[in-house]
């Protein structure tokens, strides 16, 4: 269904206006007015990364009046493989700021406000409030709940994108939206389709996991054009739908996502009335891991010292890496044998571990070890541990030489 525009048209577009945007200008479903309503537009994007770096340009080059960026983090060598936005040049500078020049390279009638902070519950609503609509880029279980509770306190629709590997989602989240009559329609937010996070380890993030580069411009500019048409009112925006990606089979999919009167936010009878716990409620490991992890727990360090001693004759061990193959490929810790997380949970990799000597686990960043040694201990392995920081920590602290990723 359409829904009316969300902003009022700017009285006047100028000459030089008029020129750079023709191209939309004699499209009929924008037009004038439309073009007017962009140039009225105040868009929030969170995150200048994956998904924010196709969104902020197109959403400049579109002539969209006022944008705001969400950023805290610096500009990595890793990032530029997908994100856009920044340069060579622009390596370990912040990237809000690589992004506003960005923004102002490409259209400098746009105005641009920065917040280079981390988004939390103290600053989450103060930031969002006077926007007309959020782009959500985040990365993460736990603050894509917060801009969904954010964003229906004060009443901003959103457009959601998510992004793994081959695979894309994306929608747009407008619960208090109202149709051409001005009734209200049944919409729904993000927790009507994800009522929990999942279970934590189960969904590596992108960093974890990987994500193709041009996935994110697909993905980011599915979330542009639905933040057009919502803007201007053209066409039907992806409310109540759920827009599905495969790359890999070159397959959209639109599935109807329903306002769920259970739902804990704009349900019937909310439980989430204000912001909440948010690493809380996702956590960054399970409870069972968390509590494998407890008082077995080594540092990089401590595994360095380790294996010098075993070269010198002392005690010896095995060092299991539980990434992927592909992970292994990249960088290893020396002597680390590769057992995928996965043997651990359906049980296989236990027939393949010594009983009579300790058994040190590691993965990328120490969330996916945790799980494994959990599994590890269950099994009545008393003498196993993990290593905190995983290979990031090694390359790091220890070996700078092997590439990151
Ligand atoms: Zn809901």
């Amino acid at each position: 269904m359409s829904f009316p525009a969300l902003v009022e048209p700017a009285s006047e577009l100028t000459v030089d206006e008029v020129r750079r945007y023709s191209r939309h200008l004699i499209i009929p479903d924008v037009g004038m007015a439309g073009q007017k309503r962009l140039k009225n537009a105040k868009v929030l994007v969170i995150g200048a990364g994956g998904l924010g770096s196709p969104a902020l340009l197109y959403l400049a080059a579109a002539g969209v009046g006022t944008l705001g960026i969400v950023e805290f983090d610096e500009v990595d060598e890793s990032n530029l493989q997908r994100q856009v936005i920044h340069g060579q040049s622009d390596v370990g500078r912040p990237k809000a700021v690589s992004a506003k020049e960005s923004v102002a390279e490409v259209n400098p009638l746009v105005d641009v406000v920065v917040y280079e902070e981390r988004l939390d519950n103290d600053n989450v609503l103060g930031i969002f409030e006077g926007w007309d609509l959020i782009v959500d880029g985040t990365d993460n279980f736990a603050t894509r709940y917060m801009v969904n509770d954010a964003a229906y306190f004060l009443k901003i629709p959103y457009v959601w994108g998510s992004i793994y590997r081959f695979d894309g989602q994306a929608s747009v989240f407008w619960p208090h939206a109202v149709d051409e009559d001005g009734q209200k329609v049944e919409a729904p937010c993000y927790r009507c389709l994800y009522p929990e996070p999942p279970p934590p380890g189960m969904v590596p993030s992108c960093a974890e996991g990987g994500v193709l580069g041009v996935l994110c411009a697909s993905i980011g500019s599915i979330q542009v054009n639905e933040a057009i048409k919502v803007l201007t009112g053209a066409g039907e925006p992806a409310v109540g739908k759920l827009v599905i990606y495969d790359a890999l089979e070159l397959e959209w999919r639109k599935l109807k996502v329903r306002k769920d009167p259970r739902c804990a936010l704009c349900g019937e009878n909310p439980t989430v009335t204000e912001l909440i716990d948010y690493e809380a409620f996702c956590g960054a490991v399970s409870d069972e891991a968390a509590e494998a992890a407890a008082g077995s727990t080594i540092s990089v360090v401590q595994l360095e010292q380790m294996l010098k001693e075993r070269e010198e004759g002392g005690k010896d061990f095995v060092l299991v890496d539980v990434r992927e193959p592909n992970e292994f490929e990249i960088n290893r810790i020396p002597g680390s044998v590769l057992i995928p997380k996965g043997e651990f949970l359906n049980g296989n990799a236990l027939g393949e571990l010594p009983a009579d000597k300790p058994i040190v686990l590691h993965c990328k960043s120490g969330v996916r070890s945790a799980e494994a040694l959990a599994v590890v201990k269950g099994a009545g392995y008393a003498d196993a541990v993990h290593v905190g920081g995983g290979v990031v920590a090694w390359v790091n602290q220890i070996d700078p030489s092997q590439p990151a990723y």
